[in-house]
Order: structure tokens, then C-alpha cells, then sequence
């Protein structure tokens, strides 16, 4: 039997970590087996959902590389599939559950429901349905919700791959809703049917989900289909313990997009949430996950995430990559006609892709700074005599010649030809700096050129 999974986002607002986790697992996890991933937005609660939220979601999973392989065939091969699309699916079951009398219509109203449940709640009682429109059934010319009757015998058990054997007792469920009287199906409803006519091997899906499990077992015993797998993937903490919030800081995908992460970064920190590999291997590209992804390795307990790790980890991947492929990254946020090589000189002190700007403002910008007007001098000199360094030859070269010209060594040279030519008493190596501001104010007029540099402190 093939792997076939889902992810299936409620479209109501950006994708949150949490989300992309929950996707990334399951991606891994098809890739892992050669199966099928699919996504199934889940958009029947029409108050929530919106098709702008639904193509902000798809777009970040997109940016994540997370592609899946099906869609409905009518609405092209990228579109997903859609509950709202699926709602006659939903009512031929029910009407099936009808006729064999496992479901039943329920006319009470919100009102009685609710005046229902504040009895119970004052008497003490669990605040179940209490069975009215079950005892006298009958069909009457007024709207109804397809309710489910919860026989009140034995046990619903599951064995949860991540979590072991979860067991609840039926008597606790109390009868519950399939259809609402406006047509659309619960949650518990469509995500059984969808799940089993999509062939849903293995369903995994946020912890908070495990409570509507039993209720969906129930549907899936009652129409006789094979149960899926489950696996409930734990809970996302802040570093203070408490459920991953806005309080924490950005918690959509496209803000750690917008704040300059990497997809390959998210998707390995992300992967880390829960999953360990195998070989204690922190940093690694997604075949590496695929390979080695299993759900054996999904630790039960609540995952702490780590803004800083997170970071750490970006860090990595900048490092590692090379400046050509870095450079069409970051022209999203900083573009400049020598930005290849600019961020060859830097990149190892940038964590983030929004800050190449300014850990290359040492070119953008010049401030003219306080250096020795005898020592500007020499510098002048030197650069017009022989040019400013192309090379860490012709570097090299340059501070033999002004060592002996100034007569100055170490800190004492080093540092005053630091400030002169960037500005600045910090950077990266004066051996890669300087050509580069060579070749950056070639190619671009802005950018004034190490002599043009010196000639503004001369003319103080
Ligand atoms: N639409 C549900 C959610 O966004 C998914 C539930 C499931 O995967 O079964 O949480």
C-alpha cells in the first residue's frame, strides 16, 4: 500500500509555524516513501475563511519547496483540493448514516441547545446532547442538523505513532453534529469523509487534534472504512513554556521570509521541532531529512522553539552557500550592480539576508572620518602612484610600501588605513574590503573609490 498524506489548512490567515511543521513532516514523510502529499484546504467555515488567506498559505508553501502531487482534476494541476468544492460528498454519506439509523435529524434550535446545556451544566450533568430529537425522530418541514448517534457501549482506542495507545471511553462523547442546518459539514464530518475517499494512509496533524479522533474513529467504524494511521505531532512552545503566540514575537512563515531566513533554514529548524536525526546531524539539507525522516523519531513532548537557534541555524546555511546563489536571494531586500562579490566579502558575518545592507554600508556610505592629515597623505600618494589593490597581491604589496613610508606597523597602520578608506573602525579583512571598494565604484557611480575617499579628508 502506498503513502498517501495530507496537509489541511484552515484558510484564515498566513501560514504559522506550527502549520509549516505540521506540512514539512508530512512532506518529509511521503518524500520518505514515495507516496503522495496532498493539500486539502479546509474552507467550510465560510466566517473565517477567505481565498486571499487560502493563496497567502499555498504561496508560503510554495516558498518552503513544499510541492504537492494532487489536485482535483477540474481546477488545474496546482490548485488543491477544497472542501467547499466537496459538499455533496459530505451529504451523501450523511444520508447514508441516515438511512441505516446511525444519524438522525436534530431540530432543536441554537437557543434550545444552549438552554440544554446551561441544565446540565447547573445539575451537574455532562453537557451532552440529551437525545430529544434521537428518541422521536420524524421528519418535519423545518431545517435540521444530521446528528451522530454515539452508541454507549465499550471503548474507542487508537494507537497514535507518535503518542502509543490513546483510549477513550463512548459514554463520555455524547451525540454529535455531522451537518449543520446550513449544509455544511462539522469538521469531525468532512475530514473523515475526505480522508477516506482521498486513500489517507497515515493522518498526521497538530495534538490538538487528537480530542476529535475518537469522535472521527466513530464515523469511519460506522461506515465500515479502514481507519487511518495517526500521528499527532506535539505542541510548539515559547521559550517560556506557554503555547508558540504573536507574544513571542513572528510566528508566520512569511515574516521570517520577510525578516530574511532562508526556506532550506526554516524547513531544517522547523523539521528539528520534534524530529531528531538519527546521527545527532543538526544542520542538513531537506534530501538529508528525507532520507532519515521517520515518525519513530518524533519525540511526544512539547517542542520548545528557539528564535536564536533558528537564527544559528540560518547563519549556517548562509555561510555554506556561495555567493552566486546567495545574490538572487538577496536582491530582495539590497541590490547593487557588484552585489556578488560584495557579499563574498561579508557573508560570513551576516546571519539574516536582511543584513548584507548593512554589513556592506562600509561601501554604500562614507562618512569622512578623523584620520591624520600627514597619513591621509601617504595613502593619496600611494594609491595614485600605484593604484588601489585588485588583488591580496597588490595588497600586500601597498602595505609593504606604506609601512615604510609612514614608518608605521600593526594597529598603527592598520587601523588609521581602515578608517580612511571605509570610514569605519570595524569590518571585514582590509584584504578583501579594499578591492572590492576598487571594483564597487568601477561599476557603480555612487560608490565613491578609495582615492576619491581620501581626497575628502585632504580637503577638510
Ligand atoms: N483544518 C485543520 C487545522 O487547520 C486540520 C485538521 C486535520 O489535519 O485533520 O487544524
Amino acid at each position: 500500500m502506498s503513502v498517501r498524506v495530507r496537509f489541511a489548512p484552515s484558510p484564515t490567515g498566513h501560514l504559522h509555524v506550527g502549520g509549516a511543521r505540521t506540512a514539512i513532516f508530512n512532506w518529509l514523510f511521503a518524500k520518505h516513501h514515495g507516496g503522495t502529499f496532498l493539500i486539502r484546504v479546509e474552507d467550510t467555515d465560510q466566517a473565517r475563511s477567505t481565498r486571499e488567506s487560502e493563496a497567502m498559505v499555498l504561496d508560503d508553501l510554495r516558498w518552503l519547496g513544499l510541492d504537492w502531487d494532487e489536485g482535483p482534476d477540474a481546477g488545474g494541476p496546482h490548485a488543491p483540493y477544497r472542501q467547499s468544492e466537496r459538499v455533496e460528498h459530505y451529504g451523501a454519506v450523511a444520508r447514508e448514516l441516515m438511512e441505516r439509523g446511525i444519524a438522525y435529524r436534530c431540530y432543536c434550535t441554537e437557543e434550545e441547545l444552549e438552554a440544554k446545556r446551561k441544565l446540565a451544566e447547573a445539575e451537574g450533568r455532562p453537557p451532552h446532547y440529551d437525545l430529544t430529537c434521537w428518541r422521536n425522530q420524524r421528519v418535519e418541514d423545518k431545517p435540521f442538523a444530521v446528528r451522530f448517534h454515539v452508541p454507549d457501549d465499550g471503548d474507542v482506542t487508537i494507537d497514535d505513532r507518535i503518542r502509543g495507545e490513546v483510549t477513550w471511553r463512548k459514554e463520555s462523547l455524547g451525540d454529535f453534529i455531522l451537518v449543520r442546518s446550513d449544509g455544511l459539514p462539522t469538521y469531525n464530518f468532512s475530514v473523515v469523509v475526505d480522508d477516506h475517499e482521498m486513500e489517507i494512509t497515515h493522518v498526521i496533524r497538530a495534538e490538538e487534534h487528537l480530542t476529535n479522533t475518537h469522535r472521527q474513529v466513530l464515523i469511519y467504524r460506522a461506515m465500515n472504512w479502514d481507519v487511518p494511521e495517526f500521528a499527532h505531532v506535539s505542541l510548539i512552545l515559547g521559550q517560556d513554556r506557554t503555547k508558540l503566540s504573536k507574544r513571542h514575537g513572528a510566528t508566520s512563515v512569511s515574516a521570517y521570509a520577510d525578516e530574511g531566513y532562508l526556506a532550506e533554514a526554516m524547513v531544517n529548524y522547523l523539521t528539528l521541532l520534534g524530529w531528531s536525526s538519527p546521527d545527532g546531524l543538526e544542520v542538513f539539507g531537506r534530501e538529508y531529512a528525507v532520507k532519515h525522516f521517520s515518525l519513530d523519531r518524533v519525540n511526544p513532548a512539547p517542542a520548545v522553539f528557539d528564535p536564536q537557534k533558528l537564527e544559528w541555524v540560518n547563519a549556517q546555511f548562509i555561510h555554506a552557500m556561495s555567493a552566486a546563489e546567495l545574490a538572487p536571494l538577496v536582491r530582495r531586500f539590497f541590490d547593487v550592480p557588484w552585489l556578488e562579490e560584495g557579499i563574498d566579502v561579508v557573508k560570513t558575518s551576516v546571519h539574516r539576508l536582511t543584513q548584507f545592507e548593512s554589513a556592506l554600508k562600509f561601501v554604500t556610505e562614507y562618512a569622512t572620518p578623523d584620520v591624520d592629515r600627514a597619513f591621509a597623505e601617504k595613502i593619496g600618494d600611494e594609491l595614485r602612484a600605484h593604484g588601489t589593490p585588485d588583488s591580496a597581491d597588490a595588497y600586500q604589496a601597498m602595505v609593504e610600501r606604506l609601512k615604510a613610508s609612514t614608518g608605521a606597523k600593526g594597529k598603527a597602520l592598520f587601523m588609521p588605513l581602515r578608517l580612511a578608506l571605509t570610514g569605519l573602525d570595524h569590518g571585514p579583512e582590509l584584504v578583501r574590503s579594499i578591492p572590492l571598494l576598487r571594483r564597487a565604484s568601477e561599476v557603480d557611480p555612487s560608490v565613491l573609490s578609495p582615492l576619491a575617499r581620501v581626497e575628502r579628508i585632504l580637503a577638510r
